[in-house]
């Protein structure tokens, strides 16, 4: 599950809700930009306690962020993935007997507030080839299903499927609160931050 500001996204929650466990054991694993956590590993496992998962164990692991690019550059790497085979194996061993996790998991609730992030996702529309894969990719529908130029910021959640997904990098983050905010974040968030596991 990816990090969006501290929380699981509001739609992947949703999502979520619908899946009923039957005490089907779980892994919760969320995923972030070497910023922050906060309150999401805790709101995972609950949700999958919530809908009669049996959660076996859970982590926490790091990739390169994905709206700042400067942030966690070339993570996962090779430390990352030692540690993350390391608890794999431990999970497996663990399916064998199916013991529920025991470890305190960090975070609080009430969990922090969803947040919305002040930057524009923007396309250049001199390059879009018109394809269609961001309409598609889109969790949100805040893309027009027949203009790619033109996205409802207000349903988007800066999730960056569309950056990535896009075959001519078309689409960026752009505008005067993003261009500010970048040099401050990559500085606040250089030290490196380990993957974090619990059985
Ligand atoms: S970043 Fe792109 S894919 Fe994600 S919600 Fe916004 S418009 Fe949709
Ligand atoms: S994925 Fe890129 S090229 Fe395709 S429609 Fe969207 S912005 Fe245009």
């Amino acid at each position: 599950m990816p990090v969006f500001s501290g929380r699981i996204p509001k739609t992947a929650r949703e999502r979520l809700s619908q899946i009923k466990g039957d005490n089907t054991p779980a892994i919760a694993i969320v995923n972030y930009g070497n910023a922050q956590i906060s309150d999401s590993l805790r709101e995972l496992v609950d949700l999958l306690d919530e809908n009669n998962f049996n959660v076996i164990a859970a982590g926490s692991t790091v990739s390169h962020h994905s709206i700042f690019d400067g942030v966690a550059v070339g993570r996962p790497d090779s430390e990352d993935i030692a540690k993350i085979d390391e608890f794999s194996q431990k999970c497996i061993e663990k399916l064998e007997t199916c013991e529920s996790l025991s470890a305190e998991i960090p975070g609080n609730k009430p969990y922090s507030d969803y947040k919305q992030l002040p930057f524009v996702v923007s396309c250049d529309e001199s390059v879009c080839v018109f394809c269609y894969d961001c309409i598609n990719i889109c969790p949100e529908n805040a893309i027009p299903d027949v203009d790619p130029i033109d996205i409802d910021l207000d349903l988007c959640t800066r999730c960056t499927a569309c950056i990535n997904i896009c075959p001519e990098n078309a689409r960026m983050f752009s505008g005067e609160a993003f261009e500010a905010k970048k040099p401050v974040f990559e500085s606040a968030n250089s030290e490196r931050k380990e993957p974090e596991f619990y059985l």
